[in-house]
């Protein structure tokens, strides 16, 4: 399975989980510690990432993300400017492009991504630069008939995804959240649910709901796979979501692409961190690896 990343994805100066776990969770699977992922870079794909930005935020943003002012505009994702933001921007969402490239052809892949959600056609919010899920998913349909299905399992809500894809009834957006920050009012077939903060079951069973709510129609799967939801919710039912959302997307033959989204140090190392993430790229892997040959390539 290809899981991408290069080095742009930390080239901001700027220190927090967001900017800097990428490239820790890349050498861990490196070195190995997920069976049949490889890391890939996600560049011949930046020209497309550009485009798509483009298409989906304001001008004047990306021209602050760019040059660093007026700096309120360029620093709304919580991070201090540096020229490495708009490097960051640009290569995370490249590789969530290429992992939807990848998909199309492999069944699975991923992208080492985050900070995606909360940003804005005019600016970014929650520590969200720009918005890949959306630029993916919009890449997405022009690739395939069936739907675009975005699954939101971070902890906070999505509110910037919605804004962006407003009644695109193409793409269907599915959010399972442990906090209200960035609530929305979900339209057309499009659901927004929030349980407890720290009720493992009803997360388990509104999961179970939601990939169900999955049309038989879908062309594409982005998971947007926030493990925030810890330490509220406990690592194993974290381990579960992980199985049951690769395991069902495999089962129906989809092709299915993860990036990281949220995941912070609240109580927990960076170690404890990377090896949360590394439960994503371990489900989806060995889901890919015993997939039936139902993708796009081997159907016939
Ligand atoms: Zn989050």
């Amino acid at each position: 399975m290809k899981v991408f990343y290069d080095e742009g994805y930390v080239a901001s100066a700027h220190d927090f989980p967001t900017t800097r776990k990428s490239g820790q969770i890349a050498e861990a699977v490196r070195d190995g510690r997920v069976p049949g992922a490889v890391i890939v870079d996600p560049s011949a794909f930046l020209a497309a990432a550009e485009a798509g930005i483009a298409a989906i935020h304001d001008r004047d943003y990306l021209d602050a993300l760019r040059v660093g002012e007026p700096r309120c505009l360029a620093e709304g994702n919580g991070f201090d400017w540096d020229p490495g933001i708009w490097t960051m921007a640009r290569h995370s969402t490249a590789g969530v492009v290429a992992a939807v490239e990848a998909a199309m052809v492999d069944g699975v892949s991923g992208s080492l991504s985050s900070g995606l959600h909360h940003a804005r056609p005019g600016g970014g919010e929650g520590f969200c630069t720009v918005n890949g899920l959306v630029v993916a998913a919009r890449h997405a349909a022009e690739l395939v008939d069936g739907r675009i299905v975005i699954l939101d399992v971070d902890a906070h809500c999505g509110g910037g995804t919605a804004e962006i894809i407003g009644h695109d009834r193409q793409i269907l957006h599915l959010d399972l959240s442990t906090s209200s920050f960035d609530s929305y009012r979900p339209t057309g077939d499009d659901q927004l649910v929030v349980v407890g903060p720290s009720d493992d079951e009803g997360y388990l069973h509104e999961l179970d709901l939601m990939l169900g709510r999955i049309p038989d129609d879908a062309g594409l799967v982005l998971v947007n796979a926030g493990m925030d939801p810890h330490p509220g919710i406990a690592v194993g039912t974290l381990v579960e979501r992980e199985r049951r959302i690769a395991d069902a997307l495999a089962e129906r033959g989809v092709p299915a692409a993860f990036v990281l989204a949220g995941g912070y140090l609240h109580g927990i190392t960076e170690a404890e961190l990377v090896d949360l993430h590394l439960l994503t790229v371990a489900a989806f892997a060995e889901a890919g690896a015993s997939r039936p040959c139902s993708t796009v390539m081997c159907a016939v």
